[in-house]
């Protein structure tokens, strides 16, 4: 690893205009996994860290907390999983939030990362991370992934690169119709959650759309409608110390004893967070059955194409659309 100073600025313009002057060489700090991570593994060498929680003033409050605003909640970018995943104020609205913060990686973890770095991590691919490997995700000619150990792959969206997203947060906040708010200090601008990954057949050197210097300050989730609720299901080969080899963020209202506003995203089966249209047409205004939820699941991997190792992948996550269905509407499960 590499030696680096660590920067601490107290305003949020200060911060940004460091990154900017020299994005090859400065990286923003938050709670540090991933970033200390890539250090460690010689993927990265910035010669500057600059520290966010150094950020005062009104902002900087702002960036640590969980607020409640006219239009929804504002979470706040340097909140933490464990804060998030503990914060019951959200109600079951929300519940997928919370569930899949609480999910995540380990306790000890969950303490330091925050929710901006959780959507920013880089993928988990082991070719990507393994150092000596120029794949294309490195500036190198070919995605390794394609014709070799791809079981943790992507199944939905993939190529040229065929990672998977590895934010746990992600899904659910595409289910949510989240918004980042990214600002340099001198000027903000609001990205819909899905807008702010990056596919790779756009660039397969990155997986989000902020420029240098833009600092996530708070992603923001729209006030719920009436009767609403969500949750969030997740496969994982082993309990903790672990990513999903595939999750399910659901949300939806039940009013009249039908679904209206239904979202479903899933996660770990493409390069960015996927929705799944196809599967909320289905549900859309409908009664909730064991026959519905079945028909939604084969429409949200309809489109599915696996590699050589990870076919599996497909009836996982219908089984875990499924699974996440029964439990936001109650209906029991099949026998
Ligand atoms: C054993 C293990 C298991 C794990 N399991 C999971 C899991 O199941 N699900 C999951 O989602 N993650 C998992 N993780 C990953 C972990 O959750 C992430 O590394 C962590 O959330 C990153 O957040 P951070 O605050 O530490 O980000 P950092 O490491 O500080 O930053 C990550 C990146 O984001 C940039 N950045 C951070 N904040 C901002 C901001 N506000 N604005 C602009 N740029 C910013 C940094 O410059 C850096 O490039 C696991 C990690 C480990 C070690």
């Amino acid at each position: 690893m590499n030696r680096f100073t660590l920067v601490r600025l107290p305003t949020l313009e200060a911060a940004s205009l460091r990154v900017a002057k020299a994005p090859q060489t400065r990286r923003f700090r938050a709670g540090g996994i991933d970033l200390l991570d890539q250090l460690k593994e010689g993927l990265d060498a910035p010669d500057e860290l600059v520290e966010l929680r150094a950020v005062g003033g009104e902002i900087g409050e702002a960036m640590r907390g969980i607020r409640e605003q006219s239009g929804g909640w504002s979470l706040g970018s340097l909140v933490t999983l464990a804060q998030l995943a503990e914060f019951e104020d959200i109600g079951v609205a929300f519940a997928a939030l919370r569930e899949a913060a609480g999910s995540a990686a380990t306790p000890g973890i969950r303490n330091a990362a925050t929710l901006g770095g959780n959507l920013l991590q880089r993928p988990r691919c082991w070719y990507y991370r393994h150092v000596d490997l120029e794949c294309l995700k490195k500036g190198g000619s070919q995605c390794f992934a394609l014709t070799g150990d791809n079981r943790y792959h992507a199944i939905l969206g993939g190529g040229p690169s065929f990672i998977v997203h590895p934010s746990t947060l992600a899904a659910a906040l595409v289910a949510h119709d989240a918004t980042v708010v990214v600002s340099t200090g001198a000027a903000e601008r609001r990205i819909p959650i899905a807008e702010l990954f990056v596919l790779p057949t756009v660039d397969p050197l990155r997986e989000h759309a902020l420029k240098p210097g833009e600092i996530i300050v708070a992603i923001e989730v729209p006030k719920p409608g009436a009767d609403q609720r969500s949750t969030y299901a997740a496969v994982k080969e082993k309990a903790s110390h672990d990513w999903p080899l595939g999750e399910v963020a659901v949300r939806a209202r039940l009013a009249g004893g039908k679904m209206s506003d239904v979202r479903v995203a899933l996660g770990h089966v493409a390069p960015i967070p996927w929705r799944a249209p196809a599967a909320e047409a289905v549900l859309e205004g409908q009664a909730p059955s064991a026959e519905l939820f079945a028909k939604a699941a084969a429409a949200a991997v309809a489109k599915a194409k696996p590699l050589e190792h990870n076919g599996y992948k497909i009836p996982l996550v219908a089984g875990l659309l499924r699974e996440a269905l029964h439990r936001l509407t109650a209906v029991p499960l099949p026998e």
